[in-house]
């Protein structure tokens, strides 16, 4: 299993480099970190049906898929597909041949979900019904393959007739799905298809497959536009590896008899909540409790009361949500009406939140071990992570993680001493390969020996936890999403009336940032803008409709628009953000 050699790229020997991670999740039963489990015992549940699926179905799954895919579409190892909402079936099957996933939101807008495709070179897509008449105008405006390389998801089969052989469904004539736009297959119909096909396809394999990339996430980084992140199956592997270890997970000796104390139990339940899309989603809830024992229960989204009913009727155990649902959650009267005395563990992540914030939360999940985990798709989600053992320190966001090294960097390139803050970087097995396409953005984030800059201030106190305390890359955080600025001001400089744009956040309640844009008008509109009060906010509703009408929800200007003569800007052109959130501070100040 493990690695031996002693490569300087990948010097963590007791990680493995040897697999992929459907080798990994799927085909290896025994591991000293893995509960064994009763072969009937649910991986998945569907929330909306019950229905449930075992390791055996799973894989038998993946694996017609994988030939059903492999058949249709011909794609070869390094091939990327894009998933239009995710679901685990199909990534594991497709990583079976070698293609790489991009996850995409399902939210995303016509343009948006284009670039994706666009800067991953995508070949092939899946999606959701509702989701196919943007998927197709994507698909056009990319321009990389036409509507046969588009697939849907379909709703789950009804329940598998017992017919001796195991709960698979009946191989039959695999029927593509009838929608407005026309035929499209499905998973199910190719699963059915797969059933039929001999072995079609060989997996990738060697000792250093796991340096191949599994996912392409997308981030902005310290700078500029959204790029894609390379993420290896190794690190994938790692990070599963790393919160198991952080929480010696199944280990003999720890804690056995006394199952409180215990990360995971028989019987536990992950709610999986936070997208797949988003990388903590996919990394730590899919892969890393799945591996331990979780069972995961699939929602196809967030609505407050129907998530409270969920983790009452499926008995949920395990949380991993944003600080948004948190406020939601504590902010409401409706909470105390559920009993939620079976949550044992709730991790939040991906963006700030308040002391406070916690401890009222605590205070309504006496009995849960709850904390904060810190990290970005740059680092497969994972640096620190609150210990289930001791009280994390208040504003904490947890300890580092196992054989990851963090390192608070001055200014002036030297270590930080305890307790005085700099910015985070980060190393270990679980750091992404670099951005795709982008060698100059990798050389800026992914420094010479191993270590990652996170564009993060944060200090370290004296037992080890980790302080994150400002952010000094561009990148907003809207309810946990990033907001790259460089997107949405090279978006509004199409528009006729603007000049120049610099667009930062400001803090929300409940969003923790929105953006806000200061813009340049031109001289012309700017005339027109300034003649009286209805027309400025004619101009200002006109550019608020130029984004909202082409960016996802999250992205729209909340924190408003102001309108300013200049941009600050230091000699090589660049925008002085530092400059434009004080001017923000006063703008806020005085509204
Ligand atoms: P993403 O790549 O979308 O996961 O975003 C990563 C960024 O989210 C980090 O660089 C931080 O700025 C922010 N973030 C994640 N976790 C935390 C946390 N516990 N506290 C503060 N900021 C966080």
């Amino acid at each position: 299993l493990l690695s031996s050699d002693s490569d300087p790229d990948f010097p963590y020997p007791s990680y493995p480099r040897n697999l992929t991670t459907p080798q990994f999740i799927l085909d290896l039963p025994t591991h000293p970190l893995r509960p064994s489990r009763l072969p009937s015992s649910p991986w998945f549940i569907d929330d909306p049906t019950g229905r449930s699926y075992s390791l055996e179905e799973v894989r038998a799954r993946v694996e017609r898929l994988a030939r059903a895919v492999r058949d249709r579409w011909a794609l070869k190892a390094g091939d990327v597909v894009c998933l239009h909402s995710v679901n685990c079936l199909v990534i594991w099957a497709l990583h079976r041949i070698g293609c790489i996933i991009t996850p995409a939101n399902p939210a995303y807008t016509v343009g948006e979900l284009a670039y994706q495709l666009k800067e991953t070179g995508a070949k092939l897509i899946f999606t959701g019904e509702t989701g196919l008449d943007v998927v197709l105008k994507a698909v056009e405006q990319a321009g990389l393959f036409g509507r046969e390389g588009v697939a849907l998801f379909s709703p789950p089969p009804p329940e598998p007739q017992e017919n001796g052989e195991g709960c698979f469904p009946t191989p039959g004539t695999p029927e593509p799905q009838q929608t407005p736009h026309g035929p499209f297959p499905t998973v199910q119909s190719l699963i059915l298809a797969g059933h039929l096909l001999h072995p079609n396809y060989c997996e990738p394999s060697g000792r250093h497959v796991g340096d191949t990339v599994a996912f392409l996430g997308f981030s902005s980084g310290t700078t500029g536009l959204p790029k894609a992140v390379e993420l290896p199956h190794r690190a994938v592997i790692a990070v599963v590896l790393q919160m198991a270890r952080h929480y010696k997970a199944n280990q003999p000796g720890m804690g056995e008899a006394e199952t409180e104390g215990r990360w995971l139990r028989p019987d536990d339940r992950v709610l999986a909540v936070v997208p797949f899309y988003h990388i903590m989603g996919l990394v730590a809830i899919m892969h890393a409790l799945l591996f331990a024992g979780a069972a995961v229960v699939v929602v196809p989204e967030f609505h407050r009361e129907q998530f409270l009913e969920t983790v009452v009727k499926r008995r949920i155990t395990h949380l991993a949500i944003v600080p948004p649902i948190v406020m939601l959650l504590v902010n409401s009267p409706l909470t105390k009406q559920y009993d939620l005395s079976r949550l044992h563990w709730v991790v939040m992540g991906a963006a700030p939140l308040s002391s406070s914030m916690l401890e009222q939360f605590r205070a309504l999940l006496p009995r849960a071990k709850l904390g904060l985990a810190y990290g970005l798709t740059e680092t497969s989600t994972l640096v620190s992570l609150f210990d289930m053992h001791r009280p994390p320190l208040p504003g904490s966001s947890g300890v580092i993680a196992p054989d990851t090294e963090v390192r608070i960097v001055k200014p002036d390139g030297s270590s930080a001493p305890l307790g005085e803050a700099g910015e985070i970087w980060a190393r270990g097995p679980q750091m992404a390969l670099g951005y795709l396409n982008s060698e100059e953005a990798t050389r800026e984030t992914f420094l010479p020996g191993g270590w990652v800059r996170t564009g993060d201030e944060g200090y370290l106190g004296p037992d080890g936890s980790l302080f994150v305390v400002d952010r000094l890359k561009e990148m907003i955080k809207v309810k946990g999403f990033q907001v790259a600025p460089a997107e949405l001001e090279g978006h509004l400089l199409l528009h006729p009336y603007v000049q120049d744009v610099g667009v930062i956040g400001v803090p929300n309640e409940y969003k923790g940032e929105v953006p806000l844009a200061f813009v340049v008008l031109h001289e012309r509109i700017a005339k027109r803008a300034s003649s009286s009060a209805d027309e400025e906010n004619n101009i200002k509703q006109e550019l608020g409709k130029w984004v909202s009408e082409q960016k996802v929800e999250y992205k729209r200007l909340e924190g408003g628009i102001e309108f300013v003569e200049t941009i600050p800007k230091n000699s090589s052109g660049k925008i002085l953000r530092r400059m434009l959130r004080n001017q923000a501070k006063e703008v806020v100040r005085t509204r």
